[in-house]
């Protein structure tokens, strides 16, 4: 079989996010199902929709449009802001979008009124985590200049956190965000259906259950789904797998190796000085065909008895006390969401889509 290569168990995946949903419709939210790291699977994008999410959110236009092309009808947002240079494609395939800037969702508007649509905006509020979002003064102000346009129907507002400064989503945060909602709402006489409190990274706040959910009705959620954690500690959330996503690799060598390099030594091939032996004694080194080629090696995590020892661009190098392994035999290790990115966007890595443990694969 072909390696190195992701499996994705569909079952598991379906297992999380109906886990999830479950929870979270208990304390009124629902969920949008993230399936940017999966370069947009429709197989993946069916699972979570069967599970029972209300709509799937992906990072890329390209991928919305690949699921539209395998015949999904679901609800769809675009959760970066559009280019402005896609505001045609966004507005076709994309059902709505998440917006920090007046000047980009004019644009939608002009588009969607050409292709006799109508685009909807959820517009995004900086709390704190400082990636995209308008600062929270000014979003009255932009709210009023979104109710004028003709193509636009105004959603909600929402925020993400925990992305570019790790800050983490908490009672403060989401009473302000909810407090902006109802500002917004009085101050314009309008109503809000969305009120987007964040990502994975806000489950253990949305899920305490002593927490003050206020207006949050809704999460956009993908690591959680993939990988049963949650992004501000990886912590595993409780009922939930995190082997749903491993990647399998090849060993090409075994050998008995020194504990020490010998010669003398410059940079390695990363730039770095290694001044540590790579282990106390003579051990069994494997070398598994897999590299920063193909995925983040960071991500990785090796197998129980077995230790990542160094990388390049097509070599991993692990060392380990176990016997029985063969030149041809093959590793599979647990991602995490950065490798899993990583990965699924080079060309080296294969996917193989499982139904469950036993079955077999689904063309991808
Ligand atoms: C990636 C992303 C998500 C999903 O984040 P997870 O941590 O994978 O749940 C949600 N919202 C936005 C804006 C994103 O970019």
């Amino acid at each position: 079989m072909s390696a190195p290569r992701l499996e994705i168990r569909l079952d598991l995946i379906e297992s999380n996010a109906r886990s999830l949903v479950d929870r979270l419709e208990r304390v009124g939210i629902e969920v949008c199902g993230v399936t940017k790291a999966t370069l947009g699977s429709p197989e993946v994008a069916h699972q979570m929709l069967d599970a029972g999410v209300t709509s799937l959110g992906e990072s890329r236009i390209e991928n919305i449009e690949r699921l539209r092309r395998a015949g999904i009808k679901a609800e769809i947002a675009l959760i970066r802001s559009p280019m402005l240079s896609q505001v045609d494609r966004v507005v076709a395939s994309a059902d709505v979008s998440l917006n920090s800037e007046i000047a980009v969702i004019e644009c939608l508007s002009a588009s969607a009124e050409r292709q006799c649509r109508r685009h909807c905006v959820i517009l995004m509020v900086e709390l704190g985590d400082l990636r995209e979002g308008i600062m929270p003064e000014d979003l009255m102000e932009v709210t009023r200049r979104v109710l004028k346009l003709p193509g636009i129907k105004l959603r909600g507002i929402g925020a993400n956190l925990a992305c570019q400064s790790g800050v983490i989503p908490d009672a403060s945060n989401m009473a302000e965000l909810s407090d902006l909602a109802t500002s917004t709402e009085m101050t314009l006489g309008v109503e809000l259906d969305i009120i987007s409190g964040g990502n994975s990274a806000n489950l253990p706040w949305a899920l305490d259950p002593e927490t003050a959910i206020g207006r949050i009705n809704h999460l956009r959620l993908g690591e959680s789904i993939l990988l049963g954690r949650e992004p501000t500690r990886r912590s595993l959330i409780d009922g939930l797998r995190s082997d749903a996503v491993s990647l399998i690799g090849e060993v090409i060598e075994v050998k008995l190796k020194p504990s020490e390099p010998r010669g003398a030594r410059g940079q390695t091939v990363s730039g770095a000085v290694l001044d540590r032996r790579v282990g106390r004694r003579e051990s069994k080194q494997v070398i598994v065909a897999l590299g920063t080629q193909d995925l983040d090696v960071e991500g990785l995590v090796a197998p129980l008895g077995f230790e990542i020892v160094g990388v390049s661009s097509d070599h991993l190098v692990l060392r380990t006390a176990s016997s029985a392994l063969e030149v041809g035999d093959e590793l599979r290790f647990d991602v995490n969401y950065s490798a899993l990115l990583r990965s699924m966007t080079s060309p080296f890595v294969t996917r193989r889509l499982l139904r469950s443990e036993l079955s077999s694969p689904l063309a991808c």
